[in-house]
């Protein structure tokens, strides 16, 4: 079948591109976000012209999720499979630094330009081309396929979680995000708020009275008690990075980043409030909850060393459903036991249209994956494009690469589909 495929997919590369370039043109930024709903309903109707049910719902106003399933002709015995891609695309930053135009495709010297390319719409338009070729050419799939077409990826608003909450899965699960081709699992991302408040506010002719022996009034600026809290951070960072490990991972990735940092209302005030927050990335045998947990057990021990803080203690506020919302977000980690029959089939696939063995191992970044595998679906990222590409000026992907993938994608469907569960 894979020379057939190959062949199939060189001869109709036009209308991949013309596809991709139909994608790119929808400016589905984020943030500002809300701006999904013409794109999704391309992408439904698309699906729905290529017999899959569809259903749509808004995960925020004006961004709505789309799931089209393709119902297998035996889904009782046969394995269905998940494609999920994330629709929205990162930020343009100033036009003028761009040569090609941002949403209209340019293709020149082998390859296709325009924001969101690489990450993610040419693996989306990838996809889509792998079901419309396999509807062709009438190849059965006895298992279940669904495509989730979601938001919010790059602003933290999961809609893969939205999906794992209405209860859509399946028994494996392929997200096609950007990952050179290579097979990967994940660490994971939680972000933080670590708020120190005084109960009283006083003001800067105040300060005096806080200081010496005799100044009577017990209080203290936040911002200065937050520097212990940072100084806390930094040693529980330093100790992670010389006690934890994970195979495929460059020691002390597990960074704690101290991002923002809020507080004091003005000159003539003692600051009473002061917020940090905090990116933490982790590794994935831990899960959010559980690094969570140890920064505040951590973070509550520094406090317990300072009279001040005992008495006003930190206040912590992890994850959240969107950055721009909530300023919050979480990437669950995503394990891969590259054991797993669809691992080796997808790596089989890989091989047979590439004559080279696939890399199996960990991704550098975080995709929506680590919800589909937090979900208890056997998940790995596999997609065209690369890493330094997604949110570049001028970004790209290259053509032979994305007509590889979709051989490839097309070879995996229908062997993972045809298996038995
Ligand atoms: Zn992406």
């Amino acid at each position: 079948m894979e020379n057939q495929f190959s062949k199939l997919v060189e001869e109709r590369q036009d209308e991949l591109l013309q596809l991709l370039a139909d994608l790119v043109r929808f400016p589905t930024v984020s943030p500002p976000a809300r701006n999904t709903v013409e794109l999704q309903q391309y992408i439904s109707g698309f699906l729905e012209k290529e017999k899959f049910e569809t259903t749509s719902w808004d995960v925020f106003p004006e961004d709505p999720n789309v799931v089209g399933i393709k119902k297998g002709t035996d889904g009782f015995r046969y394995n269905s499979l998940i494609i999920n891609g994330h629709i929205d695309i990162a930020e343009v930053g100033d036009e003028s630094e761009w040569t090609v135009p941002v949403f209209e495709l340019t293709t020149k010297d082998g390859f296709a330009y325009g924001r969101g390319t690489s990450d993610m719409k040419g693996a989306v338009a990838a996809t889509l081309f792998a079901v419309k070729l396999l509807n062709e050419l009438n190849i059965e799939l006895k298992g279940d396929l669904q495509i989730q077409s979601v938001i919010g990826e790059e602003a933290g608003e999961a809609g893969t979680l939205s999906c794992v909450e209405k209860g859509y899965s399946a028994d494996f699960a392929l997200v096609v995000d950007s990952s050179d081709r290579q097979i990967h699992g994940q660490g994971g991302v939680i972000t933080g708020w670590i708020t120190i408040k005084s109960k009283e506010v006083f003001h800067d002719a105040m300060r005096m009275n806080m200081l010496h022996a005799g100044g009577s009034v017990k209080g203290a600026s936040a911002i200065e008690k937050m520097m212990k809290v940072i100084a806390g951070l930094q040693d529980l960072e330093r100790h992670w990075a010389v006690t934890k490990q994970y195979p495929g991972f460059a020691p002390g990735t597990n960074t704690i980043n101290p991002a923002v940092i809020e507080g004091g209302r003005h000159a003539a005030f003692v600051a009473d409030e002061c917020r940090l927050w905090i990116t933490v990335h982790f590794y994935p045998h831990e899960t959010y909850q559980s690094v969570a947990d140890e920064i505040e057990e951590h973070l509550n021990r520094v406090a317990m060393a300072d009279p001040w803080l005992r008495e006003n203690p930190l206040q912590f506020r992890w994850g959240g459903k969107s950055m721009i919302e909530e300023r919050g977000e979480i990437f669950p980690a995503l394990e891969m036991n590259a054991d797993h029959f669809a691992v080796q089939l997808l790596a089989q696939c890989h091989e047979k249209i590439e004559d080279n063995p696939a890399f199996i191992g960990m991704s550098k970044s975080v995709t929506d994956a680590g919800w589909l595998g937090e979900a208890g679906i056997p998940t790995v990222i596999y997609g065209p494009g690369k890493l330094e590409e997604a949110h570049s000026v001028d970004e790209k992907i290259n053509i032979e690469e994305l007509l590889t993938f979709t051989k490839t994608l097309m070879l995996f469907v229908m062997n993972w589909c045809n298996t038995k569960k």
